[in-house]
């Protein structure tokens, strides 16, 4: 992909005019997904300390647990909405339409939170998530449909290419909004969040005319019974929520860790229930049964990831916060800026993969999926054995501080696992999904974001009776068990996957 990054060709030999070299409709997704990740990470950016300032009551330090709390149960809610939003896109309405509808419903989000209010608050929290829902899963599988025949690896240079979008927008969020929503008022930041996603929306609807047929049509429309079941079981399963939430509240019990352990349950629960759903599906073929087998492996893993990977934006940032010296001359930079060191990062190393990849490949040995996603693992794990040694060095520091050099180099291998794993994952889930479930497997893809948050709300409270040193270590050794399994079992899982590289 290096190449065509590069070299950009101006148009195809048809006469159609191409993005770097890339089909024209990755310029509308690509753009799209800018957008709506610039309004996405500058409003988690802000969450924690506007919930921190401006909603909760209490003591700092009761009030700092329950933002993180919450920051953790919103993330994986987000995630969670991935599932239905890919049925939505395969079953009734086409990827098109859904990504429209959730990015107005995340703008509209973005609005209702630059409301000054409790209530705004919490509405607007949930429109993105719902929005989020929609649009993030759909419009990944879009980005598959453009190199529908296409070889794989053109495929994954597209994936590396959308991933820069991706960054490019979760880079400057946290500088844009998060000094906006800091420096001059919270709901200014919330609403440059909106004007954000409004812009994709409308080059969204503009640039429409460059996808072709793509996700216009539900892959396999729902049948006017199977609609009436959904709504049934939805309505119960709201029905029953809310109900357990009330008794809750009315017999004084309620407290947000409750939400947190159903989150967790639920974000194992869910996706073993609808893998054996998907099994169980007369409409999946016994050709495309091993791959979805093969998916299993890969999402497992991938949940281990995130689930250390995630905990940058809670334990690393209060690590940043508390235990890192972050002063540059006289000055002592905002923690909140770690958060742009991750996309920075991407940004320069996706393409310096994506050709290392090719690179390898022409000499016949580019790493397969499988072990790319070892890989991922090792590094994950070698990341957190760092981070215990940054720990062990900032107990044993006079100070109680460490330089800055600690964290930046836990991201920067944090950031090349990511590279093996996260572009390469999302590529793998359009091209190993029967393509009447592609929705729905990328919505599976993200869930293994949502479950590894959801879990993390339980293991990050090991943190502390562990002490750094340890708690950091302990995850290295299991991420590198895990990454050695993978390795072992490469093999097999090769074979489950078949024609799919
Ligand atoms: N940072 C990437 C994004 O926002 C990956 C997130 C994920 O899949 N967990 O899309």
């Amino acid at each position: 992909m290096a190449s065509s990054l590069t070299k950009d060709s101006a148009s195809t030999p048809g006469g159609e005019k191409t993005f770097f070299g890339h089909p024209r409709g990755m310029a509308t997704l690509f753009m799209t997904e800018m957008w709506e990740r610039f309004s996405w990470y500058g409003m988690r950016g802000i969450l924690v300390l506007y919930l921190v300032a401006g909603v909760l009551d209490g003591p700092l330090a009761g009030r700092e647990a329950l933002a993180a709390s919450i920051y953790g149960v919103y993330n994986a809610v987000v995630y969670m909405a991935a599932m239905p939003g890919g049925w939505i896109a395969d079953r009734l309405w086409g990827a098109r339409k859904a990504v429209l509808v959730g990015g107005i419903v995340i703008a509209l989000g973005h609005y209702t939170l630059a409301i000054p209010s409790d209530a705004a608050f919490f509405a607007g929290l949930a429109l993105i998530a719902a929005g989020t829902g929609l649009l993030k899963p759909n419009i990944s599988a879009m980005v598959g449909g453009l190199y529908e025949g296409q070889s794989s690896a053109r495929r994954d240079a597209g994936f590396t290419l959308f991933y820069m979008a991706i960054n490019i927008g979760g880079m400057a969020a946290p500088l844009v909004v998060g000094y906006l929503g800091e420096n001059v008022d919270w709901h200014l930041g919330f609403a440059v969040a909106g004007i954000g996603m409004t812009l994709a929306v409308v080059q969204y609807v503009l640039g429409g005319r460059h996808l072709g047929d793509i996700g216009k049509q539900p892959g396999t429309p729902a049948t006017p019974e199977e609609k009436r079941t959904v709504l049934r079981k939805v309505l119960l399963w709201t029905g029953i929520a809310v109900a357990a939430l009330l008794a809750d509240i009315v017999l004084g019990t309620y407290d947000v860790e409750h939400i947190v352990n159903v989150l967790a349950v639920l974000g194992i629960a869910v996706p073993v229930i609808y893998f054996i759903s998907m099994f169980r599906n007369p409409a999946l073929t016994a050709q495309d049964r091993p791959k979805i087998q093969a998916f299993v492996w890969f999402f497992a893993t991938a949940v281990l990831f995130w689930m250390i990977y995630d905990q940058s934006g809670s334990l690393l940032t209060l690590f940043a916060d508390g235990k890192t010296d972050r002063m540059i001359g006289g000055w002592e930079f905002p923690a909140s800026w770690y958060q742009s060191v991750n996309p920075a990062m991407v940004i320069v190393l996706a393409p310096v993969f994506a050709a290392l990849w090719v690179k390898l490949a022409q000499r016949n040995r580019e790493p397969s999926t499988p072990m790319k996603f070892a890989l991922a693992m090792l590094l994950i794990g070698g990341s957190f054995a760092i981070m215990g040694l940054a720990g062990a060095a900032a107990a044993n520091s006079d100070t109680g501080k460490v330089t800055v050099f600690w964290l930046l180099s836990v991201y920067l291998v944090q950031t090349i696992g990511e590279m093996c794993l996260s572009p390469v994952g999302l590529s793998l889930s359009t091209k190993l999904a029967p393509k009447q479930f592609v929705g729905q497997i990328m919505g599976l893809w993200f869930l293994a974001t949502a479950t590894g948050n959801a879990l993390n709300g339980w293991t990050t409270k090991l943190n502390k009776p562990l002490g750094d040193a340890l708690y950091y270590s302990l995850w290295a050794v299991i991420a590198v068990a895990a990454g050695l399994t993978f390795m072992m079992a490469g093999r097999k899982i090769r074979a489950l996957m078949g024609d799919v590289k």
